[in-house]
């Protein structure tokens, strides 16, 4: 499916293997809260060092917009790492990420040894895509590998600029299987196929509504985009999410749905509140809000309608969390969609987006699901219908 050249193109033995992984992992304090994305690359590196290469990692962490600083240090990831692997990580603590730290670190490297080298963004060039670092990054290696999805939308120095000066240029395993699961779901999907959209806003989500409307037989709206979508029909909202200026693009995507003979599904309850609180009461609610009610959930009604309409799905792609989940008097539509996913037979379950993957996981359903993307942004672009630089970049077929 993806005409891509794979870690399973390439010889490795003696070579060094730059590895772009996405480590950009949630910390509090300097301790990682959450190590999916560290365990999500172990397969390409442990298949690295089986076969001998001698393997450069290499990743962003948050955003650091002044160059080096403590609290964006990959420290805590290379030493998870090697904890997950089983074997020494050396960590190439340098703040110029490719300098004479790293150099010699790598130098010094045997067959199936692992460095990683220190937060890509140290260097300000990397967001530029700039064509010094991109150099400076490949003189370090013979074959590069890029297997951050997470940060595949992005042509920085690490995922784009690095490829034009590396002669041998792949994705790994984690790489692959993202572009494989979502490429198939979006387009070749076993029908039929439901996407269900929720999160905060519309704005964010515009062209994935508009994309996902020419494949899917069912469009499933919940979270505090619905409430523009509501307002559009003509609902009274009170204080809940509104997009003033997305009302008429509610109603397009409305008018678009029908013309194609998309069923579009919008909460017909919802829980609402006076306030955003989880302690303050709150109560069910048919059609029109009272002004100073918000809604933050779906309610019953609603939770049961969108699980009957999933009930013969083949294929589901999930963005966006169908209320405040991380309130627990708010979380009863997520876990009903997340159950509802969860009972189905034989079908293929995609999530997507950084707070729906986290909202599955922290519910408890990770396990039930077919596939939960890594990247939240990417994966977004992705359904969007749009290229990836970073996959775009790395040899073909
Ligand atoms: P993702 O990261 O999965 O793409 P988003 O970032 O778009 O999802 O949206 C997630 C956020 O949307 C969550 O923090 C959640 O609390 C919020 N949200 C969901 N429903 C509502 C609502 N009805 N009112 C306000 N916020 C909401
Ligand atoms: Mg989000």
């Amino acid at each position: 499916m993806l005409n891509k050249k794979t870690v399973d193109d390439i010889q490795v033995k003696g070579k060094r293997v730059l590895v772009r992984c996405d480590f950009n992992v949630p910390m509090k304090d300097g301790v990682i809260t959450d190590e999916n994305r560290i365990v999500a690359a172990l397969p390409t590196i442990k298949k690295l060092i089986a076969d001998g290469g001698k393997v450069i990692l290499c990743s962003h962490l948050g955003k650091p917009k002044n160059g080096p600083e403590e609290k964006f240090s990959l420290a805590p990831v290379a030493k998870r790492l090697s904890e997950l692997l089983g074997q020494e990580v050396v960590f190439a603590d340098d703040d110029n990420v490719v300098g004479e730290k790293a150099k010699a670190a790598v130098a010094a490297m045997k067959d199936g040894d692992v460095v990683l080298l220190q937060n890509t963004r140290f260097r300000k060039e990397e967001t530029k895509n700039g064509e010094e670092f991109s150099k400076e990054l490949a003189s370090l290696c013979d074959i590069y590998v890029n297997d951050a999805f997470g940060a595949a939308h992005r042509a920085h120095c690490s995922t784009v600029g690095v490829t034009q000066f590396v002669d041998t240029a792949v994705v790994g395993y984690l790489m692959e299987k993202e572009i494989n699961f979502l490429g198939n779901a979006v387009n070749n999907p076993v029908r039929p196929f439901v996407a269900i959209l929720g999160g905060s806003k519309v704005s964010d989500k515009i062209n994935v509504i508009n994309n996902l409307l020419n494949k899917v037989d069912t469009l499933i709206i919940g979270g505090g985009m619905a409430y523009t979508f509501m307002k559009a029909q003509g609902y009274e909202i009170g204080k809940s999410l509104l997009e003033e200026d997305k009302i008429d693009y509610a109603k397009e995507m409305m008018a678009k749905a029908e013309e194609k003979g998309v069923k579009l599904l919008l909460p017909v309850d919802n829980m609402v509140s006076k306030e955003f609180n989880n302690d303050a009461p709150f109560r069910v609610c048919e059609g029109n809000l009272e002004p100073d009610e918000m809604a933050l959930d779906i309610g019953p009604k609603t939770q049961k309608m969108y699980a009957e309409a999933l009930a013969d799905a083949k294929t589901v792609v999930w963005n966006g969390p169908m209320g405040v989940f991380e309130m627990s008097n708010f979380a009863k539509g997520t876990i009903a969609i997340a159950q509802a996913l969860a009972d189905l037979k034989d079908a293929t379950t995609i999530i997507g987006g950084g707070d729906s993957a986290a909202a599955v996981n922290q519910l408890g359903f990770g396990d039930k699901m077919t596939h939960i993307s890594t990247g939240g942004g990417a994966s977004l672009e992705f359904l969007e219908g749009k290229d990836l630089p970073g996959v775009v970049a790395v040899n073909d077929k």
